[in-house]
């Protein structure tokens, strides 16, 4: 197969299929047509082991190995588009890079993209996806993003796709005044997605947005 069709992909992974998941998340309430082209033209099924490719265009979560998951299509567009809904953001920050789908698409919509993973297995294949995507806008560490990354704060936007019991408080820190942090949190059954907005040197503002369940971010690395 030539790259060109390795991208654009054919069969279950054609544009024709892709373009149901799109019809499905307009149907869902997402309307931002910049995340929908980002989720249309991004090759998810480069993301996935090859034997789940056919069912990279399904609104589901997929195992990526090391206990972990692929985000649904629905919630890396819903959290995309609550993060970009305040303007246009330069430097954004996401914690759990994980297959590196929801990088991929921040990367085509925001200037510069800082993502922090705890897995490094996980981490390396992310790597190598980018560097396939000819994705360069994406800066990577292996490490605890529980604590950030303090050294390229603050940040516009921040975005964590693992679930704390609490909001750890150095993303709230490392959000410039403004800035939105879009997180899920709570014990596995009950976890809320919250969008915090940064209001001033020690204030913030907290809204719930809808209930969500995610893998528990764990501290520490392996
Ligand atoms: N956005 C990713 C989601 C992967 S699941 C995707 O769509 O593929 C969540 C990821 O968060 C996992 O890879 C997990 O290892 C990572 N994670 C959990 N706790 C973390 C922490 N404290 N710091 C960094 N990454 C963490």
């Amino acid at each position: 197969m030539d790259m060109n069709c390795e991208f654009r992909g054919i069969g279950m992974t054609s544009q024709r299929t892709r373009e149901r998941l799109v019809q499905r998340l307009i149907q869902e309430g997402i309307s931002q047509l910049a995340v929908l082209d980002q989720i249309r033209d991004i090759p998810r099924h480069l993301f996935v082991d090859e034997a789940l490719a056919s069912r990279a265009y399904e609104d589901t979560a997929l195992p990526i190995g090391f206990g972990q998951t692929i985000s649904q299509p629905y919630i890396v567009a819903r959290m995309t588009e609550a993060l970009l809904a305040g303007g246009r953001l330069k430097k954004v920050l996401e914690v759990g890079t994980g297959s590196g789908y929801q990088t991929a698409v921040l990367s085509r919509l925001v200037d510069q993209v800082y993502s922090v993973e705890r897995i490094r297995g996980l981490l390396n294949q992310a790597r190598e996806r980018f560097h396939r995507l000819h994705i360069r806008n994406v800066h990577l560490k292996y490490s605890d993003g529980g604590w950030g990354w303090p050294e390229h704060a603050l940040y516009d936007g921040i975005i964590v796709t693992a679930a704390p019991l609490e909001v750890p408080a150095p993303l709230i820190e490392q959000l410039a005044i403004g800035g939105r942090l879009l997180i899920p949190a709570g014990q596995g059954g009950a976890q809320q997605l919250l969008q915090i907005t940064r209001t001033g040197a020690s204030t913030h503002e907290s809204k719930v947005l809808e209930p969500v369940r995610f893998v528990t971010l764990r501290g520490g690395t392996e």
